[in-house]
């Protein structure tokens, strides 16, 4: 494929109108009503799969108290300013120079650090930590800081934010263990499998944000798991093989890697070693090929990496299982076992394809807008050969709609060929050409979008036909 005739998923949402990003949310895109199909099907495919693997799907609050990051060690290892603050800050500008400042010696202390910090080039932004923290009636504690602008006039200016110690979420790990404490666990329900289709929020750079490859807010198909020491294995395969049946529907070649412990880690080393062995050999199980990355785990466990290849040859990764020696210890999550002793769980994370938006990007660009059939936003469009035909048409599309196909007539006053033109660059899989005589035999005249003609197909073996691909994900 020539790289040059490739569009981007960004043109290609915009001329199907699929999806679209907005000055007002920098980071988020809008999902347009023939875009939020492609999201439903993916969304229906995932809830598939992990409903027969026996997952049992919850959903945790998007804004949490920063506390429960902290807890989990997330808040330090990522910073704060690296993942999270996308939360509800209440700012307030303060023009008058005095207004919050407790003394003359104090304003011209923070005016002088003001202009050390900037020996002079005076960018717009500086930050002092002035309050540490005001306390609320409930108990709460806000944080503030305060930030000081330098205006045109020399004047300066001072904002003072209110941290109300609420953030985002930029992950759901933490917060699925809350669903785990919920009661006490006996180790009968192990392993215990949650899935969420959670969304996140992080704190990309402005220059980072690509379209939906590279977002601030990202729904992911997300999953954890607790298990037993014992059950790892079993738990690993099951991950690799819903892993293979969803990148097999997509036509993608995907490769492994398996990522082992780390100079600094959590967890005992002989705990270490059995789960890599056990990644290792869920992975030769299933004859799968796969690289080793050496020390190149995550400090809480070892993981399996998948990569994917597109149509362009591009390299992505998607798919993760990482084990969690650390995340159970720190929650101090238990189960207890056939004696009646208490035990730690061990915790899977676990995506399949990780976010809804850069796999509907990567896919759009993949397939370069032609979708496969069952993916389509709309998949079979009907072209009256006159204005006379449009009643029976429609009365077609109803038949093929109570079949739950997608099917659209197209009814305006154009040419028969300008409407196969347009349906040929909506990329919509099959065009049904209707005149008298397909009307009178209750026949239809298809092509496809490759421009191939299919001949005049009976009606019902039509509809038989494109179920079928949809049902195959062809
Ligand atoms: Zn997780």
């Amino acid at each position: 494929m020539n790289k040059n005739l490739i569009k981007d998923h960004k043109q290609i949402g915009i001329e199907q109108e699929l999806f679209f990003t907005s000055e007002y949310a920098p980071g988020a895109p809008f999902w347009l009503p023939k875009g939020m199909i492609i999201f439903k099907e993916l969304e229906k495919f995932i809830r598939k799969l992990t409903e027969k693997a026996g997952y049992q799907e919850t959903s945790t609050p998007i804004m949490v108290k920063t506390k429960i990051f902290k807890e989990s060690g997330h808040w330090e290892n990522f910073g704060e300013e690296a993942m999270y603050n996308l939360a509800d800050y209440e700012t307030e500008q303060i023009q008058e120079l005095d207004a919050i400042l407790q003394s003359e010696q104090e304003t011209k202390k923070i005016i002088k650090a003001f202009e050390d910090s900037h020996n002079g080039k005076a960018p717009i932004l500086a930050a002092f930590d002035l309050h540490g923290e005001i306390p609320l009636k409930n108990g709460e504690i806000i944080e503030t800081i305060v930030t000081c602008t330098k205006g045109a006039d020399g004047r300066y200016f001072f904002n003072r934010t209110l941290k109300p110690n609420l953030t985002l979420k930029p992950m759901n790990c933490p917060e699925s263990t809350v669903l785990y404490r919920f009661r006490p666990r006996s180790y009968k329900e192990l392993p215990l499998r949650l899935s969420e289709i959670g969304r996140l929020h992080r704190r990309e750079q402005s220059g980072e944000i690509n379209g939906l490859l590279r977002v601030r807010q990202i729904t992911m198909d997300d999953a954890h798991v607790f298990t037993t020491d014992e059950q790892i294995l079993s738990e690993v395969k099951s991950i690799l093989d819903m892993m293979i049946s969803f990148y097999d529907s997509f036509g993608f070649k995907y490769e492994f890697m398996l990522a082992t412990r780390p100079e600094v880690f959590a967890g005992d080393e002989e705990n270490w070693k059995t789960a890599e062995k056990d990644l290792e050999e869920a992975l030769k199980s299933r004859e799968l090929k796969y690289t080793m990355k050496e020390k190149e785990g995550a400090f809480y466990g070892p993981k399996i990496d998948v990569h994917i290849k597109d149509a362009l040859g591009r390299d992505w990764q998607l798919a993760t299982v990482q084990l969690d020696f650390h995340m159970p210890a720190a929650f101090d999550l238990k189960y207890v076992d056939q004696e009646g002793k208490q035990k730690r769980p061990v915790m899977i994370h676990r995506a399949i394809f990780g976010s809804f938006e850069r796999f509907t990007a990567i896919l759009t660009e993949h397939y370069v807008g032609a979708f496969p059939i069952w993916l389509s936003p709309v998949q079979v469009v009907l072209i009256p050969i006159s204005e006379r035909h449009v009643e029976a048409v429609e009365k077609m599309a109803e038949e093929l709609r109570k079949e739950n196909i997608r099917v659209e007539v197209d009814s305006r006053s154009e040419t028969m060929q300008a409407k196969i033109r347009q349906a040929t660059l909506q990329k919509v899989p099959y065009m049904g050409i209707i005149g008298d005589k397909e009307i009178n035999d209750r026949i239809i005249s298809v092509r496809t979008r490759e421009g191939k003609d299919l001949g005049q197909l009976n009606l019902s073996h039509f509809v038989k036909r494109v179920k079928q691909e949809i049902d195959q994900k062809v």
